[in-house]
């Protein structure tokens, strides 16, 4: 498998849905757990985590992905919950390095333990590394994820610089009311970093109804405010339709940043993507009120044909859209640390 953006050969195997959308990508929740609590995400006391024994185990998890891989699915990102929170990820991404056709593993992770992990992670055969940082202001740090810890995440952030990942991806989920300052000083960290930067608008996933169309700090917005500093933003090539993300460089080279848009300007027509939740539940969107129990069937003594068929009527049943500028729109009861991002 050659780099994102090589011409997909669709076999008969492979996880097509009703739209001809060809899913390769896979996200896997490894906690539901996390060391912050950012009110977007989830509730900020009184948070009732899946126990150890109710989520996948890194055999079932490796189980999963040696049957969805035969199946097409190539990339792999990480996520919870804070995955770094789950004890010996590095084993995991080991297990899943080694499994054939798997090209590219990355994680998203909050980055509070970067620097005890980034080497271990990186020797494991972990490709790439996503860290959400949405301030640069520790206030506003603490005012989103209702924890200290910014300078930590800085540092870990650097650490992995250091032990050599490369292309490290910062997200910063900009929320209108509270973000706004936090723009300049994000881009000028990012450039000087060589750090590429994505602005991710804030979605109905919150566990504590916060969410309004109002409180959507959209992409528009932000480029308005960084072609004030940075002067005309110019489109970068789009190297891979299924990415999320709307990418331009600054016009003095510096930097490359993105925008990903899901509430004004929803992607799903180009969406790859499929979740597994980490007590085992297949996704087939964030916003999906559905789910396939991949766990269960796993623990019932199912076979991998079974469970390669389960995965075949997740995607089988994919809608479109996600729904969320309709009038119908439903929330998922689950809040995005129960999801996984
Ligand atoms: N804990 C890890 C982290 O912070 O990156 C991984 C999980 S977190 C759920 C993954 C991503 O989802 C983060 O970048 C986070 O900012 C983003 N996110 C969470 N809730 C969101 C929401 N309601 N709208 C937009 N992005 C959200």
């Amino acid at each position: 498998m050659g780099p994102p953006g090589d011409v997909i050969m669709i076999g008969s195997d492979m996880l097509v849905d009703a739209f001809s959308r060809v899913h390769t990508n896979l996200r896997i929740s490894v906690t539901d757990r996390c060391n912050i609590r950012c009110f977007y995400c989830m509730p900020d006391e009184n948070v009732r985590f899946k126990s150890r024994r109710e989520l996948l185990s890194f055999e079932e998890i490796e189980r999963f992905v040696r049957v969805v891989a035969p199946l097409g699915i190539r990339k792999i990102r990480l996520t919870g919950g804070e995955p770094l929170v789950r004890a010996d990820l590095h084993v995991l991404v080991h297990r899943l390095a080694r499994i054939p056709g798997i090209a590219d593993i990355a994680l998203t992770t909050n980055g509070l333990l970067l620097d005890e992990q980034a080497k271990l992670l990186k020797d494991a055969g972990l490709h790439r590394l996503n860290v959400s940082l949405d301030a640069m202001s520790e206030s506003v740090f603490q005012r989103i994820s209702r924890r200290p810890g910014l300078e930590r995440v800085l540092n870990g952030i650097l650490v992995a610089k250091e032990v050599g990942f490369t292309k490290i991806r910062l997200n910063a989920v900009a929320i209108k009311g509270i973000t706004e300052d936090e723009i300049i000083p994000l881009a000028s960290f990012a450039r000087s970093h060589d750090f590429e930067l994505r602005f991710i608008e804030f979605m109905p996933l919150d566990a504590e109804n916060q969410w309004t169309t109002e409180a959507v700090l959209r992409g528009d917005e932000i480029r308005a405010q960084l072609e004030a500093e940075f002067g005309p933003l110019v489109p970068a090539e789009r190297i891979d339709l299924s990415q999320p993300a709307v990418d331009f460089r600054f016009s003095d080279g510096l930097g490359r940043i993105g925008f990903i848009n899901p509430v004004s300007q929803p992607f799903c027509g180009d969406c790859n993507r499929l979740r597994i939740t980490a007590e085992g539940k297949i996704r087939n969107c964030l916003f999906s009120t559905v789910e396939w129990d991949a766990r269960g069937l796993m623990r019932n003594n199912g076979t991998d044909s079974e469970l390669a068929d389960l995965v075949r009527s997740c995607v089988a049943a994919k809608k479109p859209g996600h729904g969320i500028d309709s009038t119908d729109f439903i929330k998922p009861e689950r809040a995005m640390y129960q999801i996984g991002g």
